[in-house]
């Protein structure tokens, strides 16, 4: 199994979204890119002359950091750490899982002959903040992303820095006036204690998540499925076919639950399972003939996949691993 830095993240911003796509191939829906933020990324990562030369970035000196580009890795193999396909890759100690993740660039602090892990971060704010102390959860997740990275390298006997950047491009140049097909960035440095200790127990939980039956609860860094189940509610209270509907399911799919559950659990594998997975069904014959009678009758259940229906109800609350 591999995760990749991303995915790991995704896993901790919210272990059902992570657990849906991952387990069962259900994507989340799909949000546009950021093309400009990328395109700064990819410009920044052309500064080539200035690792060729092995000289200090002029930042460096503004900040008065001993720092140069680091020059250790062939361009071949700082291509692969690079590409997001490939990285920087390890295995972790607890898990066993090859993990992975592309790094923006690195440095080497000459004083210490340390490894400085960065990412470049492109936006445009008027009033720049502390990452470190906000309680954004994509500042969070940026923190993490650092101190990914810095585990990776460490797991690949590099001597890592314990304070990593972020190389900061604002498009807030106030003395920019006019577009003229450009925009100005101004570029600061923010740094970061890096803490990597608690990334394994994190990839612990991370491969439970993926071998268990059961779903998971969602994170708190995203509201949408709050949103959804309070929408639900609402839509019920307004619907006399919703709520009859739903408590046809509540009623009467447990029993379906039921025989699902042995089915999943491969649990007919012998002859005395098949004969109680027979029995169960007959004992739910007619609750099942019910079921799709009432289903049929309710123009709402008509136009949604029974599935969709299951998922809505309270029931969905009682069975989560379904
Ligand atoms: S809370 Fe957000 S991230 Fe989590 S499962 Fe729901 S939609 Fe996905």
């Amino acid at each position: 199994m591999e995760i990749s830095r991303s995915k790991w993240d995704s896993f901790i911003k919210c272990p059902l979204c992570f657990y849906l796509l991952e387990k069962h191939q259900i994507k989340p829906p799909s949000t546009p890119g950021h093309p400009i933020n990328s395109r700064v990324d990819a410009l920044l990562k052309k500064n080539w002359w200035i690792r060729a030369k092995g000289e200090p970035h002029p930042i460096f000196k503004e900040y008065n950091l001993n720092f140069v580009p680091y020059n250790g890795l062939d361009p071949e193999t700082l291509k692969k750490y690079r590409f997001n396909r490939s990285g920087v890759r390890a295995k972790s100690k607890k898990t066993g899982i090859e993990i992975f993740g592309a790094l923006d660039d690195l440095w080497l602090n000459k004083d210490t002959n340390e490894i400085v892990v960065l990412d470049y971060k492109a936006t445009s704010n008027k009033k720049l903040g502390d990452y470190t102390s906000s309680d954004k959860h994509y500042h969070k997740s940026y923190l993490r992303q650092l101190d990914f990275y810095a585990y990776l390298l460490k797991l690949n006997d590099f001597k890592v820095h314990d304070i990593g950047y972020w190389l900061i491009c604002n498009a807030q140049d106030e003395s920019q006036k006019t577009f003229n097909k450009k925009v100005n960035f101004k570029t600061t440095l923010l740094s970061y204690k890096l803490k990597t200790d608690y990334i394994e127990d994190t990839l612990v939980d991370l491969k439970a998540c993926l071998e268990s039956d059961k779903m998971p609860k969602s994170g708190s860094d995203c509201d949408n499925c709050r949103w959804y189940d309070e929408k639900l509610i609402l839509k019920k209270g307004d619907n006399d076919e919703n709520i009859k509907a739903i408590e046809i399911i509540n009623a009467l799919l447990p029993s379906l639950v039921e025989m699902v559950k042995m089915q999943s659990n491969a649990k007919i594998s012998n002859e005395s399972d098949t004969k109680k997975f027979k029995e169960l069904m007959k004992k739910n014959e007619n609750e099942f003939k019910n079921l799709k009678k009432k289903l049929e009758e309710i123009e709402w259940a008509k136009k949604l996949p029974v599935h969709i229906a299951i998922k809505n109800s309270q029931w969905r609350k009682d069975y989560p691993h379904i």
